[in-house]
């Protein structure tokens, strides 16, 4: 004997009904305060996760109580009521009751037509969804002898009639319902979408609001705001004699359309009324809903009410006017848009309503999207960008001789690469959309093609699009929606910035990306990497001559042209700045990076060295090194080759009288790279001191400064207690941090950092997420240690992690001053900041 499911705790809706969320769902909570609101929605009985719980493992639900409710007219709708409305459901099953009685019955007052449609429907989704017969079988649309093949079909392949009993209807509806929720796929799709693995169903059974019949009858959906721009407009769609969400070509618009008649002149009452009930939903279920509403002779019922599907744009809007209006709190607004989701906001993006051709797929490592033509070097990027034309840099990696070629173009793609390497960073500071580690697709040189996985070749001046959102590149135009740093966008940051209680700063290397800072209220730059500053063409000769020099008078030389070149730097960015903190990194990368790296480049520079080319060619290699980024770089080079930082500190110092001058006082941060002893830092900063003197007593100017180190050796990390003792502060380069402390080169895990990934080797690619348990102990390691030596030292995180949401609470709970990143991040992680303080 099969158990029978106790009823007895089903709710009738009505505003007193005890109904919970937790126990009912969200969608018996939401028609509760429809009721609540005196919308007119048709009599709904909630059955209870428990019950629903109990009927998918079998027992028998006797409806009989439930159909008592709805008295002898039982047609009912059956719809599900998860908790969370992400967690999706069953769908809904409309017409339960429907049988040869009810089909007589609204033959005689809807016309024979409608009934056949009305039963054939309901036969239709019955025998699938309940009976789980073949689909194909029971395809057909309305139509002469359509509902008689459908019942006569369903009796040959279920050996019985098709049942007549409303209540042993609704038993199945229930039970197949209940059924599919338990059902493994439908496990999976939640659980993706976040659900625990116990996450329980609701159901409800609701009279069918039948949208047919005389007068003004149908059904359709009405929402007040652009799904995709979040602005105040009325869309939706209406159809006459129909049930169900009205999607299909013979729909009336609502509004006043060119297309046709509209709800709005066809029956202007019925309009208001429904825009009455929009606002009424805005105003007391505090967001904006999409309505579904039915309308049967004139009379209108509000069926369910589904919050409006929106992009991030929207999102901001949104919750920005919701406040604004006094309908919810600032801190709400704040907590309704998803940090991340700020990204899209910033950049164009491809148009999610518009075709895509997708071409191929890479790591998504600076987000955006944009249209240009291939070009396969730096040299053809700057061409393009010279003619005019918007391009798209592809290379197998870059290094710092592609700088000026990302500057050209609007987009960038490379075949290796992960993160953090060149390509992605550069990138990320530039605000420009790029793909790296694109391995599906082949690049040749030679003839200047890249091919894609499934074959097709696009060759150099053909047209695609990068989207560095999602790491796919399109063949082709894609349509393209602008960035939306509108007003909503600007409140909801000054009102994250009253909230946020971690300092934002941003990683700025060019007066371009200090302006892009202070667009976005950075609170300082957090890292200048000086050694950007060296690639423009006028630069990298000095450079290079500099680095040539036989002995430190022609070395000093060289650098004394640089000086002015650096102060004039320093002087734009303390400028614009306008005494916010501003620090500046000593130059970090090895030497070796700003020589040529082939032939042709060395002949260029033999050529303006006045030099043999095997002269030229000599030096460079033997300033290569066969693991250059553990080599000769960073304070290694401040200590041996020491002209250089004496240079940059007196460009720095010579900048700050001068900033200071003529505008708020500047106290400049210098910053020593790649440290990874003590001794290092004592040897620098006697130097760095003894110019400080010097520009004091040359400029008569006094002028404070605050000396840091780089902390991005583990050993760096673990000595962190004796380095304090030299330093103000100390900022975790987690980059480097986390390629040491794994061993595992920046440039090159794209390689193998989605199996790693896929095969949960890693839980996430730490170039991204910071490893809280492996770096993340270093940082807690080195900034203890630091603070016991040094109580005031101010300790930060300057790598990429920088703009991290899951990064930036690990710095915030390990009570860290800020965070840098790079400045198109800065809108993220100041709401993420925002939101772990609330
Ligand atoms: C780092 O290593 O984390 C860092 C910020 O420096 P870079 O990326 O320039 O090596
Ligand atoms: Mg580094």
């Amino acid at each position: 004997m099969q158990k029978i499911a106790d009823f007895s705790e089903f709710v009738k809706l009505s505003p007193a009904a005890p109904v919970q969320a937790t126990r009912h769902g969200w969608r018996a909570k939401c028609l509760q305060r429809l009721i609540r609101l005196d919308l007119p929605v048709p009599t709904t009985v909630a059955l209870p996760v428990e019950t629903v719980r109990a009927i998918a493992a079998g027992q028998m639900p006797d409806t009989g109580r439930i159909a008592a409710v709805f008295g002898s007219d039982f047609l009912v709708s059956v719809r599900s009521s998860p908790e969370n409305p992400e967690w999706g459901g069953p769908g809904t099953v409309l017409n339960v009751g429907m049988n040869d009685a009810m089909h007589a019955r609204l033959s005689d007052s809807h016309g024979r037509e409608a009934a056949d449609a009305l039963y054939l429907r309901f036969v239709q989704s019955y025998a699938t969804h309940v009976a789980r017969l073949d689909p194909d079988m029971f395809h057909a649309g309305p139509g002469e002898g359509a509902l008689a093949a459908a019942l006569s079909a369903y009796h040959a392949e279920t050996d019985e009639p098709f049942p007549q009993d409303p209540a042993r209807q609704l038993a199945e509806v229930l039970r197949s319902m209940a059924r599919a929720w338990e059902g493994t796929t439908a496990r999976l799709l939640r659980q993706a979408k976040g659900a625990p693995p116990d996450a329980v169903l609701g159901l409800l059974v609701q009279r069918m609001a039948l949208g047919i019949g005389p007068g003004i009858s149908g059904s359709g959906t009405m929402q007040f705001v652009d799904s995709v721009t979040g602005a105040p407009r009325i869309m939706g769609r209406f159809r006459g004699q129909s049930q169900g969400r009205a999607i299909s070509d013979d729909t009336l618009f609502l509004t006043r359309d060119p297309r046709g008649l509209s709800l709005e002149e066809l029956a202007p009452e019925i309009f208001a009324v429904l825009c009455g009930y929009g606002s009424a939903c805005r105003a007391r279920l505090r967001e904006e809903m999409q309505l579904e509403f039915a309308i049967e002779g004139g009379r209108i019922s509000v069926i369910d009410t589904v919050r409006v599907a929106r992009s991030a744009r929207a999102t901001v809007k949104i919750a920005v006017a919701l406040a604004e209006d006094g309908i919810i709190t600032r801190e709400d607004a704040l907590l309704r848009v998803e940090p991340r989701a700020l990204t899209e906001l910033l950049h164009y993006q491809v148009d999610p309503r518009a075709p895509r051709d997708r071409f191929a797929r890479g790591i998504a490592a600076s987000p955006g999207a944009a249209v240009g033509r291939i070009v396969f070097t730096a040299a053809a990027a700057q061409a393009s960008a010279a003619r005019g034309e918007p391009c798209i840099l592809v290379r197998r990696e870059t290094g710092p001789e592609d700088i000026r070629g990302m500057h050209a173009a609007v987009a960038v793609l490379t075949e290796r690469g992960g993160m953090t390497s060149h390509a992605a960073v550069i990138a990320r500071g530039l605000g420009l959309p790029c793909i790296v580690g694109c391995t599906e697709v082949h690049i040749n040189s030679r003839d200047r093609s890249l091919r894609g996985p499934d074959g097709r070749t696009f060759l150099e001046g053909e047209l695609i699009t990068v989207d560095g959102s999602n790491g796919e590149v399109l063949a082709g135009t894609a349509e393209m929606l602008e960035p939306a740093l509108d007003d909503g966008f600007r409140t909801l940051l000054r009102w994250a910035e009253t909230v946020c209680d971690i300092g934002i700063r941003a990683n700025a290397d060019t007066p371009d990306d200090a302006r892009t800072a202070r667009m976005f209220d950075a609170d300082g730059i957090g890292l200048c990497r000086t050694e950007h500053m060296f690639f423009d063409e006028d630069r990298l000769t000095v450079m290079r001559e500099m680095i040539f020099a036989d002995t430190p008078n022609d070395r000093r030389v060289a650098l004394d042209r640089l000086l002015p070149m650096q102060r004039a730097d320093f002087i734009a960015l303390f400028d614009i700045m306008a005494g916010l903190p501003v620090c500046i990194r000593l130059f970090d990368p090895p030497l070796h990076e700003f020589l040529p790296h082939d032939r042709e480049g060395m002949r260029e520079l033999a050529e303006a060295l006045d030099r043999p080319l095997s002269e030229v060619t000599r030096r460079v290699e033997a300033l290569s090194e066969f693991n250059p980024m553990l080599g000769m770089r960073g304070v290694r080079l401040g200590v041996t080759v020491p002209e250089i930082y004496d240079m940059q500190a007196r460009a720095i110092f010579e900048a700050t009288v001068e900033a200071s001058r003529r505008g708020a006082p500047v106290v400049p941060e210098v910053m020593i790279p790649l440290v990874s002893a003590a001794r290092e830092v004592e040897i620098v900063k006697t130097r760095i001191d003894a110019v400080a003197s010097a520009v004091r007593t040359e400029m008569k100017a006094d002028f404070a400064y605050r000396l840091g180190v780089m902390v991005e050796t583990p050993r760096a990390a673990l000595r962190a207690g004796e380095i304090a003792q030299h330093t103000h502060f100390l900022s975790f380069g987690t980059n480097d941090l986390t390629q040491m402390t794994y061993g595992l080169s920046r440039d090159d895990a794209g390689r193998f950092m989605s199996t790693y990934v896929n095969q949960h080797v890693y839980a996430e690619d730490p170039f991204h997420i910071l490893d809280v348990e492996g770096v993340g102990e270093l940082l807690l390691m080195g900034a203890s240690r630091g603070r016991a030596a040094r109580h005031d030292v101010t300790i930060s995180v300057c790598g990429e992690h920088g703009g991290n949401p899951e990064s930036i609470a690990f710095c915030r709970a390990a009570g860290f001053d800020y965070v840098s990143c790079s400045p198109f991040r800065v809108p993220v992680a100041r709401l993420a900041g925002a939101h772990f303080a609330l």
